[in-house]
């Protein structure tokens, strides 16, 4: 069997899965897969799927578990990769189910899912802050992440940098139940398999990255 890691970054929304996807990315060659990229892309591309999606999206709730595991298994059909990076995703247990019968499918399994712990009150500074690159996709804050210039990327000085339309108090609110009501029992479901390690997703990028490091290389030599 070929070596491969695969890793969940399971958390609420804002907690940081997004910024730290990107920079394991970077730094370990994995493929980043989140769906809420997927549906962002499938949204705008006008699609019959797209339209039903939008309305969802936008009020905070989540996606049928049908179109996201269709989404997931379609990349996993066609990506080649030494691991992936699920971010945002699984969000239902039955996502979950689905997720570890794909991968058993291709020989592969889940080494390690870290769970980002982040209370409600900076969530809503994170999100009430947060602007990406339409471009690169790169994840910025107005406080705790800026550009070094105004109003451009730093990675590849795109000047098109947006605010999802979810970002806002009201989409947060319904965003966090769903997180606690139907996401956040996974974090039992992974702890009994003996996969879940957790981390404080407060500190600051550069020490929930350098955690986050030492629990991958300990899950990949395990
Ligand atoms: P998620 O993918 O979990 O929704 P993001 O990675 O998009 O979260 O991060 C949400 C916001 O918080 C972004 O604006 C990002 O720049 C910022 N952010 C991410 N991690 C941290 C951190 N450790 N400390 C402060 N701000 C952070
Ligand atoms: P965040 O990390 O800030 O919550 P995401 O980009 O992961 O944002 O998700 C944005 C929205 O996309 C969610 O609020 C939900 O509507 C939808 N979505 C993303 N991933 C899933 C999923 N695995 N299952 C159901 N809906 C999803
Ligand atoms: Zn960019």
């Amino acid at each position: 069997m070929t070596m491969t890691t695969n890793i969940i970054l399971l958390g609420p929304p804002g907690a940081g899965k997004g910024t730290q996807a990107r920079r394991l990315v970077e730094e370990r060659g994995l493929v980043q897969l989140s769906t809420g990229d997927m549906l962002r892309e499938a949204r705008s591309s006008n699609s019959e799927m797209g339209k039903v999606v939008a309305d969802v999206m936008d009020k905070g709730q989540l996606v049928t578990d049908e179109i996201v595991i269709g989404l997931i298994r379609e990349k996993l059909e066609t990506t080649e990769a030494p691991g992936f990076i699920f971010d945002g995703f699984p969000r239902t247990l039955a996502q979950a189910d689905a997720l570890g019968d794909l991968l058993t499918g291709m020989g592969q399994q889940i080494d390690v899912v870290i769970e980002m712990q982040v209370d409600d009150a900076a969530l809503v500074d994170r999100i009430s802050g947060r602007f990406t690159c339409g471009n690169c996709g790169e994840v910025y804050h107005d406080t705790t992440r800026p550009t070094e210039k105004p109003g451009v990327c730093d990675v590849c000085g795109s000047t098109d940098l947006k605010r999802r339309a979810d970002d806002n108090a009201e989409s947060l609110k319904t965003r966090l139940l769903e997180y606690y009501k139907k996401t956040s029992p996974l974090i039992g479901y992974y702890y009994a398999q003996g996969r879940l390690q957790s981390l404080n997703g407060l500190a600051d990028i550069e020490e929930v990255a350098g955690r986050m490091g030492q629990i991958v290389d300990a899950a990949v030599s395990a």
